[in-house]
């Protein structure tokens, strides 16, 4: 008996080797634990009709000794990273029956490195959400309590892993759709810095946030999938290169903690934050406070520039381009109706207020202080790693919420403020399982530099010892 729910990767990976299970067996295994287990939690929209075929392939390639980083390894993806030949619809109405002509460059980087592309998993209309609770296709619930969201807008990846039906999975993070949902779930997630990863292939929701990055149960096998993914692609010329950004300081094991604007979260979080910074000064690591005026700016930022670029994102969806098509009396007609008909209460919310951000009139007034304060904190952020090696934040204000309990926008945005800040400077950020509330899992966060991927990675492997 296979038991996915403790598994790991890299453990499978060595298992796979010894000959202990095949690829077959683990790929039955996760088919099983899915039909078992998720017609109440709801992470999966579809499991990929060729699975047992790639996990025969895997298979074959372990008989003839061929080594590679994750032969064999089912892992699924969110609904908005495309697979040639499937259906990927970004959980929404407008792309149901959409199906993609192409492999998105993290697909191609996962099939070279032998892994089984498993299926999708179900997430907040185009990634725009922090419950899953925006699914054109319903709800995702909680795999440790499912009164509860598995958080968003990845809360099909972070459930599929968390409920034990595969070992590992993909995700986007915009504004902390990869560590929200992690931390709620009780797993590790890491959003590499920005343009480490190609978006090539993953639905745009704000093209200079968006990154794709991993969920797993451990540090080790969240590096191992990163390993695999990260690199220069000609396909995305955000991407970067190792040189881009010149190393500021050699690592000395020291944190930065802006606690003055850590005081915005619960009493649970603060106190759970002050037990991280003990376990990392017995670890020898040196805490320090930081001084940060402009990090509390992050979410205002962030809900002017996602709208605005959302708004010329999904101007693509015009009823003729992709998906559906609801015909009108005119060519303007059937624009109105097919968007109308195909996007969901949130991302036409956005998209109103992105137009509106936009509009001549108040775009230096909005998006262009925006993008001004965001110059700012950016530039906070490169002084501050000058001194420091990691700054370390909660990754949520609390654990896991219940179902319609974030119903007014604001309060949902809310859920944000400490996971934005990581993309509005495009910085790497990890979330590490650490505490509980009410019995739920928290998380911490630890964010490098620009570049410095090295310093998260060792530091979170020490702080588990
Ligand atoms: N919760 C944030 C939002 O709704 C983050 C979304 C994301 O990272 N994709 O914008």
């Amino acid at each position: 008996m296979i038991d996915l729910s403790t598994l790991t990767i890299q453990s499978a990976r060595e298992a796979l080797k010894a000959k202990k299970f095949s690829s077959r067996e683990l790929t039955q295994a996760c088919i099983d634990a899915v039909k078992d287990k998720d017609g109440n939690i709801h992470a999966f929209l579809e499991i990929f009709k060729n699975v047992l075929d790639q996990a025969d392939e895997a298979d074959k390639k372990i008989k003839e000794g061929i080594d590679l980083p994750l032969l064999g390894i089912p892992i699924a993806l969110k609904d908005n990273i495309t697979v040639a030949g499937e259906h990927a619809s970004a959980s929404s109405k407008i792309l149901e029956n959409f199906v993609s002509p192409t492999n998105s460059t993290a697909v191609n980087k996962l099939q070279e490195a032998g892994a089984i592309i498993f299926g999708r998993t179900n997430c907040d209309e185009f990634a725009m959400g922090s419950s899953t609770e925006n699914s054109a296709f319903g709800p995702t619930k909680n795999p440790l309590d499912q009164t509860r969201v598995s958080g968003g807008s990845s809360g099909g990846s972070a459930a599929a892993v968390a409920g034990g039906m595969v070992l590992g999975a993909l995700g986007s993070d915009t504004g902390g759709s990869i560590r929200q949902p992690a931390s709620f779930c009780g797993l590790v997630g890491f959003k590499p810095t920005y343009g480490r990863i190609s978006r090539s292939g993953l639905m745009a929701m704000t093209s200079s946030f968006d990154q794709i990055g991993p969920f797993s149960k451990t540090v080790e096998d969240a590096e191992l999938i990163y390993e695999v993914l990260r690199g220069p692609d000609s396909l995305d010329s955000t991407t970067i290169t190792e040189e881009i950004y010149p190393k500021q300081k050699n690592f000395d094991k020291t944190i930065g903690v802006p606690r003055m604007f850590i005081n915005k979260a619960s009493e649970n979080t603060k106190k759970n934050v002050e037990e991280a910074i003990k376990r990392f000064e017995s670890l020898g690591y040196k805490v320090i406070d930081l001084e940060f005026p402009t990090i509390e700016y992050s979410l205002a930022v962030y809900y002017v520039i996602v709208p605005a670029e959302i708004s010329s994102n999904m101007a693509r969806f015009d009823g003729v381009k992709y998906g559906l098509r609801v015909g009108g009396e005119n060519g303007i007609d059937d624009y109105f109706k097919t968007r109308g008909v195909g996007f969901g209460k949130e991302v036409r919310r956005r998209i109103i207020l992105g137009t509106y951000v936009l509009s001549s009139g108040y775009y230096d007034a909005y998006y262009g202080t925006a993008e001004n304060v965001r110059s700012l904190i950016r530039k906070e952020f490169r002084e501050a790693f000058k001194k420091v090696d990691l700054i370390l934040l909660p990754t949520t204000p609390s654990s896991a919420f219940k179902f319609g309990e974030r119903s007014s926008p604001l309060d949902m945005y809310l859920e944000d403020i400490f996971t934005v800040p990581a993309n509005v400077t495009g910085c790497p950020c990890i979330t590490l399982p650490f505490g509980k509330e009410n019995d739920l899992p928290l998380g911490i966060e630890l964010i490098g530099d620009l570049g410095r991927e090295d310093n998260i990675f060792k530091a979170s492997k020490e702080f588990y010892g």
